[in-house]
């Protein structure tokens, strides 16, 4: 049989809570290869924390997260010593571009994209600095390898967190608002750089609060409201036609 539709990304009945807030309350999602889901919802309704837990930055309390062919199910917030192996290898599967770019500030641009191939990958050099400069390049920052973070502009320093998720090899990328740090000038060739992962049928789950970018580019849209999912559809239905009231007033605040 033919798999046509391989899941890449699975969440199932994920649930965390800090305390006494329960901030994810039973997630199910999943995203098959070539997906472009994008997650929108009011701050604080749990969106950093629901991608914070696929690589286990936050471990949940309840649920599993699959990633490719590993899974884990921790219980109690905590991993055992084989679910910790099975994390370190569903993360090596799975590209980061947070909303801080987080780059090594004293690495160049070059270094930060060759650094996980190099280190986490165990890769040739030559063949990791040919490949970085390739992905430089389709961010349009190969003339910046030997630049230093600071020297860049925000929106430059989110291209090349991109490039070094690509090098990574990722099955599937998370994005925590990309672009929400940067000033309004320089969202758009960030937007840009993602509008064509998504156009070469690369996997990703985009938290994002700009919705025309998300309308366009998602094959889903999944709205979180305290934790639960209250819509998921295509982009025409959730933007289009939301069911539920909540999604609504969002929708309606945010256009
Ligand atoms: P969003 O990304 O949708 O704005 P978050 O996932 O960041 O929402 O936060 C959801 C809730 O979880 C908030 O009430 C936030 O204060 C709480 N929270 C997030 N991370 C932590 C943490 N590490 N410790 C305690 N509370 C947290
Ligand atoms: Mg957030």
């Amino acid at each position: 049989m033919t798999d046509t539709s391989k899941t890449v990304l699975s969440i199932a009945g994920l649930r965390k809570s800090f305390g006494a807030n329960e901030v994810l309350r039973g997630i199910d999602l999943a995203a098959s290869d070539g997906d472009v889901i994008s997650m929108i919802g009011a701050s604080g309704s749990g969106k950093s924390t629901l991608l914070r837990c696929i690589p286990m930055l936050e471990i949940p309390d309840a649920g599993t997260v699959g990633v490719g062919e590993d899974r884990v199910s921790p219980r109690g917030g905590r991993l055992t010593r084989a679910e910790e192996a099975t994390v370190r290898r569903m993360r090596c599967q799975l590209g980061f571009v947070f909303q801080n770019f987080n780059l090594w500030p004293h690495r160049t641009v070059l270094e930060n994209v060759i650094e996980a191939p190099l280190f986490v990958q165990g890769r040739a050099r030559s063949e990791a600095v040919d490949e970085a400069m390739a992905l430089l390049d389709k961010v349009g920052l190969a003339a910046k390898r030997d630049a230093y973070p600071a020297h860049l502009s925000g929106g430059q320093q989110q291209r090349v967190a991109i490039a070094r998720a690509l090098a990574q090899h990722p099955r599937a990328i998370l994005f925590d608002e990309p672009t929400s740090a940067l000033d309004p000038e320089l969202v758009g060739e960030v937007l840009k750089v993602i509008r064509s992962l998504a156009e070469e049928g690369r996997t990703m789950l985009i938290v994002t609060h700009e919705m025309g970018f998300a309308r366009e580019v998602s094959s889903r849209v999944v709205f979180l409201h305290q934790g639960h999912i209250e819509e998921d559809g295509t982009p025409a239905e959730v933007f289009g036609a939301p069911k539920s009231e909540r999604a609504r007033a969002f929708l309606a605040s945010h256009f």
